[in-house]
């Protein structure tokens, strides 16, 4: 680990200040401190933004608003989110390790940086960590990566489970800093790499996340999360669908459809959704929505299979919540 400055602050002005003197805002630490120790991350000095007061979970009849600082556990198991919003709970409880989960935050967690295995490994070519270096994963070990929104310079997947159900559900973030405030929608927040993959968030230098806003309707209610992974126990996906539906009068009259593992940003899939409008529930319109699931996929040589993989996991997350 190199050597770096600490400080704890207690208001957002002191946060700020900190942030923009080249600061590392840290929150769970689950993610950063294990970056600088392998020495990916190099930060002169890191913020400890844990006093700040963005620790409440607020529903009303508008919406959900959660501050950045709630911790992952505390998000899923909250009742009111739970039963309004359970994609959002599934998402958390199928990320990571419950210890995990108690220790790390939702902006946290909206904030982490890509699983890819070259980017951990400093001794490898990477455009994200060293931009020009090149991408080892392109010819490497590809079978996690991501088969849309790829580019010539990178591959990696998105990591968070949640980032998937908040551009399903047309979530926003809220920021500040020095300047002021400012929402930035999820679905403009997360950049895709193209050729500079290092740009990985619309964060500006020094901003912090200070919460972020769900509108609720009719699709909240009725909506899931389903994950594929290597193995049942912690482990990031391979595919997964958020699906939410608002159905009445036997019709599907809305559909939100994001997926995840399979993208180099959480996914929308407004084809499949396009798709789903107007018709009546069933085996036919399920399956016949996620054929479209995989368009403009573009494959590497490991991981082909995902194209697949994402069609037959949104189509089982449809015929789950909307019924077979
Ligand atoms: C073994 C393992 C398995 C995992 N599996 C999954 C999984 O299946 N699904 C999944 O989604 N995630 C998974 N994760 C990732 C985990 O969810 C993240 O590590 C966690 O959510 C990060 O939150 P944190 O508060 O600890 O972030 P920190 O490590 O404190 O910070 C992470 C980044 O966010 C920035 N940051 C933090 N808070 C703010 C803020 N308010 N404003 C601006 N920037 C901020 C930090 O500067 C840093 O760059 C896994 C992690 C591990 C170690
Ligand atoms: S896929 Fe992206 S993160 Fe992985 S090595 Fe290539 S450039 Fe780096």
């Amino acid at each position: 680990m190199h050597p770096f400055a600490f400080s704890r602050v207690s208001t957002v002005t002191a946060a700020l200040n900190a942030g923009a003197r080249d600061g590392r805002y840290v929150a769970g630490g689950t993610t950063l401190v294990d970056l600088m120790r392998e020495t990916v991350e190099r930060p002169a000095h890191v913020v400890d933004i844990n006093g700040l007061p963005y620790k409440d979970i607020t529903v009303t009849r508008q919406g959900l608003h959660v501050g950045s600082l709630v911790r992952m556990s505390e998000l899923a198991a909250h009742p009111e989110v739970r039963a309004t919003y359970p994609v959002l709970s599934q998402a958390l409880e199928l990320s990571a390790s419950a210890q995990l989960r108690n220790m790390a935050s939702i902006g946290g967690n909206i904030m982490q940086r890509p699983r890819c295995p070259y980017f951990r490994d400093v001794h490898s070519a990477c455009n994200r960590r060293d931009p020009g270096s090149g991408c080892d994963a392109l010819r490497g070990d590809n079978r996690m990566q991501a088969i849309l929104g790829t580019s010539t310079h990178c591959v990696a997947t998105h990591p968070s489970d949640l980032a998937v159900a908040l551009v399903a559900l047309d979530a926003v973030i809220q920021v500040r800093g020095l300047d002021g405030t400012r929402s930035i929608p999820v679905q403009d927040f997360f950049l895709r790499p193209g050729d500079t993959p290092q740009s990985e968030h619309s964060l500006r230098p020094g901003e912090l996340i200070t919460s972020l806003t769900v509108p609720t309707g009719a699709h909240t209610r009725r909506s899931g999360y389903l994950k594929v992974r290597d193995r049942q126990s912690y482990e990031f996906a391979l595919a997964s669908a958020a699906v939410a539906l608002d159905i009445r009068g036997g019709v599907v009259r809305g559909a939100r459809v994001a997926v995840g593992g399979v993208g180099t940003v959480p996914w929308r899939l407004p084809r499949v959704e396009e798709a789903l409008v107007g018709k009546r529930p069933g085996r036919r319109t399920w399956t016949d929505a996620a054929a479209l699931a995989a368009d403009g996929a573009v494959p590497l040589s490991e991981n082909a299979f995902k194209v697949k993989l994402v069609e037959r996991t949104v189509r089982r997350q449809l015929m789950t919540i909307g019924g077979q």
